[in-house]
């Protein structure tokens, strides 16, 4: 069995949301000469990792109400990496894509070595198509699921439609195909997302 680690280094000058400095990871290290503690500290958009529906809807529910068993199960990898500027309903309807799937999308931005301001993302008509067809969950390789539209539509549209989503995944060596995820949050309380480690398997578990 292969297992591939999907998950973005965490490191103080990693790529970061439109390269914001307050948004920069920073791990300061304390040794006696005896004990060495590190203290971390990040936004919870870090890297790859998961958002819970209170990141764009007022009371929604928190990173901890995902049960794992949402995060921890077969996925599908589609490769769209011939969609330009975003994803839009054309470059997904003639996929296979079915009631309850878990789909990954791999795309250009999985090639990119810092932040792209003109990443491929989520477009409102594709999340719409989505969220009807009533999928579980979405993860992109870009730190974000959309942007340039306002009201933030695809992600209102997903989290509304309680369709779970992933953003900073690394998918450049993934084959387009089915595998089992194990994505892991750290299981901070009340917060609108955590980072996660992401791993996909060639072969099915359980
Ligand atoms: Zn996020």
């Amino acid at each position: 069995m292969k297992i591939y680690d999907v998950t973005a280094p965490i490191f103080n000058g990693m790529p970061v949301y439109k390269n914001k400095p307050e948004k920069q990871p920073s791990i300061e290290t304390n040794t006696n000469g005896h004990v060495t503690e590190s203290r971390l500290s990040m936004d919870v958009h870090t890297g790859t990792h998961v958002d819970a529906p209170l990141h764009m809807i007022n009371d929604g529910e928190t990173i901890e109400t995902i049960e794992i068993e949402k995060l921890v199960r077969p996925v599908k990898v589609f490769d769209v990496t011939e969609a330009d500027e975003k994803i839009s309903l054309k470059d997904i309807e003639g996929l296979e894509i079915e009631e309850n799937d878990f789909i990954l999308f791999k795309t250009k931005n999985s090639w990119d070595t810092e932040f792209n301001f003109d990443f491929i993302y989520v477009a409102e008509d594709a999340a719409a198509y989505l969220a009807e067809k009533k999928i579980a969950g979405v993860g992109i390789d870009a730190l974000g699921i959309e942007r340039a539209q306002e009201g933030h539509p695809t992600h209102r549209s997903l989290m509304g439609s309680g369709v779970i989503i992933m953003e900073g995944l690394q998918l450049k060596d993934i084959k387009a195909g089915q595998y089992f995820m194990v994505a892991a949050p750290l299981k901070i309380q009340n917060t609108d997302a955590s980072p996660a480690r992401v791993l996909l398997f060639d072969e099915m578990i359980g």
